[in-house]
């Protein structure tokens, strides 16, 4: 009896991280791209309303926070330097400057990043 190998990859379409992280960062359903991710604010939707994926069984857990800890830190830090290259503030206009903005890029960009994720994590097939 000639040996067959499982068929399984043919069986599963291969998906894109990159549509699924596009499609994620966009608040949309990674599968279908039409339904939404979200329930207010970070909370995710059990399944998706549009094509009925199983969206709760995706666990992000603390991988959204680092990332956008690290792009923000990136982006302050960054901007921080320059600034202090060309203006010379004095410590409470730093403060009243730079505070507010992290926290307002931190959390205008932690939704979009724990979407992204999820898209990552759709392609992989990676639930828990
Ligand atoms: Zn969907």
């Amino acid at each position: 009896m000639p040996f067959s190998p499982p068929n399984d990859t043919a069986a599963t379409p291969q998906r894109s991280w990159t549509v699924g992280m596009r499609r994620g960062a966009a608040g949309r359903c990674p599968n279908c791209g039409t339904g939404r991710v979200f329930d207010g604010y970070l909370a995710v939707r059990t399944s998706c309303a549009s094509c009925g994926h199983a969206l709760n069984e995706y666990r992000a857990d603390d991988a959204p926070p680092y990332f956008t800890i690290f792009i923000v830190g990136h982006v302050i830090v960054g901007a921080m330097l320059i600034l202090d290259r060309f203006v010379l503030l004095p410590l409470w206009a730093q403060a009243a400057l730079w505070v507010p903005l992290t926290i307002v890029l931190t959390l205008a960009l932690m939704r979009p990043v724990k979407g992204a994720v999820l898209g990552v994590m759709w392609a992989n097939d990676t639930r828990s």
